[in-house]
Formats: structure tokens, sequence, C-alpha cells
């Protein structure tokens, strides 16, 4: 397999460490709100290089962190705490807010057909591991204390940049959010362990040999890969924007504790764009997976729309596009339910566009053209019994529920239920107003309602 890696910036074959096993490691979500869909972008293209792998006969371990402490908002070390953030406001305790979004990423992860890694590790429950590594990389000297917080020091190493391809000044330059601390040796240090917190009322703190206070962000991932998948990582993961500063930060504490290099193949998804930039959730109106069903969308047209792109690509998301997207995604469902279960299985054929399909995602992981094989099997002269066996082996991969019976989504069925019970009450209060706009807003995503004896239908049109 070919994989683009971000450390060497080239196209590489893809060897593991120890090839009865691949371990991937993946960044996971700060659970201090819904993940918003350009976050989710980034979920299905890992959960895709998960499935290509095994797909191609490979036994993949895969762990990742949930962040429910001690992620500050610019992802260095200044700005207001998130999870603390997002306690206040809901008017909640951080554990509280932590479980609800934890829950709410896997339902999303859920509709989008994302598998659940095999390991989940809240940060809250690494603390003493967090307390070793850094006792350790004091020891070593690469962390100092400073005004009672624990600092790595980066001038220790001097191959700190390798995963970004600019030099320093241009990268810190151009973080407009990164506050001058006056408690570092170098402005590119970053903290191991907070005891002097700027948050008064922070409310998780846990005993240390450094004092009590809570660990820095980027550690949690170092420890938590390093304690689950062993000493040595294959690939790791996560959105381009976690390139500097957190995998570059995770890079130099782990290699500088562990005493050799750590991970080979360093694999990152672009942004989702709109019309205004890169999405994200500061810009307050940001689009979740509910939304999307809100708006009578199924959410895998989104996970189809993402697979229509190569990964390394940024993707402009507008509904112009979803809808696009969401024509060619029914009309394949149709094809595909218009074939016959009939005739023999071809193996021969049959191997051919597997050959295909594997060649496709071989070449780091090129989607599209894997969505092409598959329109070339609808389009060949294989049998119908051939075509649905290799619809069904593709979508081991493609996780577009291409054989399901039941194509519309569970959650868009509640959505219309709900707005027609709405509907009804209105009706009953005699207020026909509100009940014709419930209706022209069903229209508008192609519901169409209609009131028999037996009560109020609908039918979607495709
Ligand atoms: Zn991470």
């Amino acid at each position: 397999m070919k994989l683009y890696n971000t450390l060497t910036r080239t196209i590489e074959n893809f060897i593991p460490h120890n090839k009865n096993e691949v371990t991937l490691y993946t960044c996971g979500p700060t659970v201090y709100h819904f993940a918003h869909i350009g976050n989710m972008r980034n979920y299905i293209s890992e959960d895709i290089l998960e499935k290509s792998l095994n797909y191609l006969e490979y036994n993949v371990k895969r762990c990742m962190n949930i962040t429910d402490v001690g992620h500050l908002t610019s992802d260095s070390d200044s700005g207001d705490d998130k999870m603390l953030k997002g306690a206040k406001r809901e008017h909640t305790t951080v554990l509280d807010i932590a479980q609800k979004y934890t829950e709410a990423f896997k339902k999303d992860c859920e509709k989008l057909n994302i598998k659940w890694p095999d390991i989940v590790v809240p940060a809250t429950s690494y603390i003493s591991e967090y307390i070793k590594m850094t006792e350790k990389l004091l020891e070593k000297d690469y962390a100092y204390e400073s005004n009672g917080n624990i600092y790595f020091d980066i001038s220790k190493l001097n191959n700190y940049y390798s995963l970004i391809n600019k030099n320093d000044e241009m990268v810190i330059g151009a973080r407009e959010d990164v506050e001058k601390d006056e408690n570092k040796k170098n402005q590119g240090d970053f903290v191991l362990w907070f005891t002097k917190s700027k948050f008064d009322d922070q409310e998780l703190k846990w005993d240390s040999p450094f004092g009590t206070g809570y660990p820095g962000w980027h550690i949690e991932c170092s420890a938590i890969a390093i304690n689950n998948l062993g000493e040595y990582l294959d690939i790791h993961c996560g959105g381009v924007d976690n390139i500097f500063p957190h995998h570059t930060n995770e890079i130099a504490q782990s290699e500088s504790y562990l005493g050799h290099k750590w991970c080979n193949y360093w694999f990152h998804t672009e942004h989702l764009n709109d019309k205004t930039g890169k999405m994200s959730k500061s810009k307050g109106d940001f689009l979740t997976v509910n939304s999307l069903i809100e708006k009578g969308y199924n959410p895998l047209v989104f996970r189809y729309m993402c697979l229509s792109s190569h990964y390394r690509k940024q993707l402009l998301f507008d509904f112009h596009n979803l809808d696009n997207m969401k024509d060619s995604y029914n009309k394949l469902l149709n094809k595909i339910k218009n074939i016959k279960d009939e005739g023999n299985i071809e193996e021969d054929k049959i191997k051919v566009y597997q050959d295909k399909f594997k060649e496709a995602l071989e070449n780091d992981l090129n989607t599209a053209q894997a969505l092409t094989v598959l329109y070339d099997v609808l389009k060949s002269d294989l049998s119908g019994k051939s075509k649905l066996y290799l619809i069904n082996d593709f979508d081991k991969v493609l996780s577009l529920d291409l054989l399901k019976e039941e194509t519309i989504d569970n959650d868009l069925k509640i959505y219309i239920e709900n707005k027609i019970k709405e509907r009804n009450t209105a009706k009953q209060n005699k207020d026909y107003e509100k009940a014709d706009q419930i209706r022209e807003e069903l229209q508008k995503h192609n519901i169409i309602i209609k009131d028999t004896r037996e009560g109020t239908t609908f039918e979607i049109q495709k």
C-alpha cells in the first residue's frame, strides 16, 4: 500500500513495524460541544484508512483518546479551557459535559458508519501516566519547572520542526493566538503540567510531584498511544491543523521519552471549507450531523461526498454540492435495488474488479477511483449475483449501506414523524397557517405528506 507521509512529504510504501498487526492512533475529539462536519470528515478518512487496511488483509489495532481535560482553545498553551467553557455555557460540570458530548460523538460516528476504535481512552483516566512521562522528561533534562508549571524545552532538540515544512519563525509568527509567556525559556516551549492555572475555578485537578494541577493537552496522546499501542507506532492520524503544534509536540515528547523514533507514518486529512474558509466551531453557527438530518439529508450522503474527493484535498461544502451528491447517491441505490439476484458467481471476473478496487485503495486511498470501480461493476456484463457479491464486498470499506433495504435513515424518519405530530396539533388548534408552514417545510426536503382516513402518511421523492 502506498500512503502519503507528512513526515517525509512523499508517497511511500507502507511497511508496518510488525507485519501481523498495524498500530493506528487517532487524535479524538475534545468533548465540549457537538462535533462539526469538518471534524467528521477527518474521522471518515480515518475510518476508510482502517477499513482499507483490513480489506488489504492487515490486522489493525486502533486507539483513540477523548479529551475531557486540559484542552485550551488555542491548541497551544493559551486561551480559555474549552471544557470549562462548555460547562459554563450549559451550567453544569465538566464531567457532565464530557459524558454528554462523548455520547453525542459516538452517535455521530454511528450515523456516518464510522467504526468505533478498538480502544477508546478518556484523558482523565491516564493521569498517572502523564505524571510518569513528565517525571522522566524532567530527569532526562528535556523539561524544566518555571513558576509552578512544567515545560518541555524545544531547544533541546535539533529536529523539533521536522513535521512542518516551514521554518519556526514563520509558523509561530503566523499564529495570532500565541500569547507571550514569560515563564518559558523559548516561546515555542509547551506545557506538560500546569499547577499555576490561570483559571481559578478549574474543576479537575490532581496531586502530582510537581504540585496539584492538571496535564497539558499534548502529553495525553503520547501517553495514551505508547501505553496502548507500544513504543513503535505505525500510523498516527489527525486533521492538518493538528500538524502544528499538537503533533509536532507529540513527537518531541514521545521520542525524548522513549529515546528512539516513535511513529513512522503521519496521516493528515485536509479541511472541509465553506465559502468563507475553514469550518470551525468558533464561527458560532456550525453544521453538525444532526443539522444535516434536520435539513432532510441522510448522513451517508455526506460520507459519499467525502469519498468522492481525496482526503488530502480541501473540500468545499455547500448545499448545492450536497444536493448533487444526494442525487447521485440515491440514483446509485436505485440502480443497485434493481439488480436481480440471478446467474452464477463468476469468480475470475470478480477477482478482476476486486484487484482494481484494491489498486485504488493502495494508491494513497483514492476513494473516488474506488467509487468508479463500483460504477464499472454496475455497468458491466457480470451476472446479477456477481454484481451483488462485489457491492457487498466493496461496501465493507465504503460503508454506504449500499445493500440495506431500509434507505431512509432512522433519524430522518423521526424528524418527519415529529413534524407530522406538530402539524396535527396545529390543525387541532385551528392554526392552519402553521400547519401549512410545516407542510411546505417538508416539501422543501422532497417529503410529501398526505392526509388519509387512517392518518397522515409521507413519501420521500427521489
Ligand atoms: Zn492527539
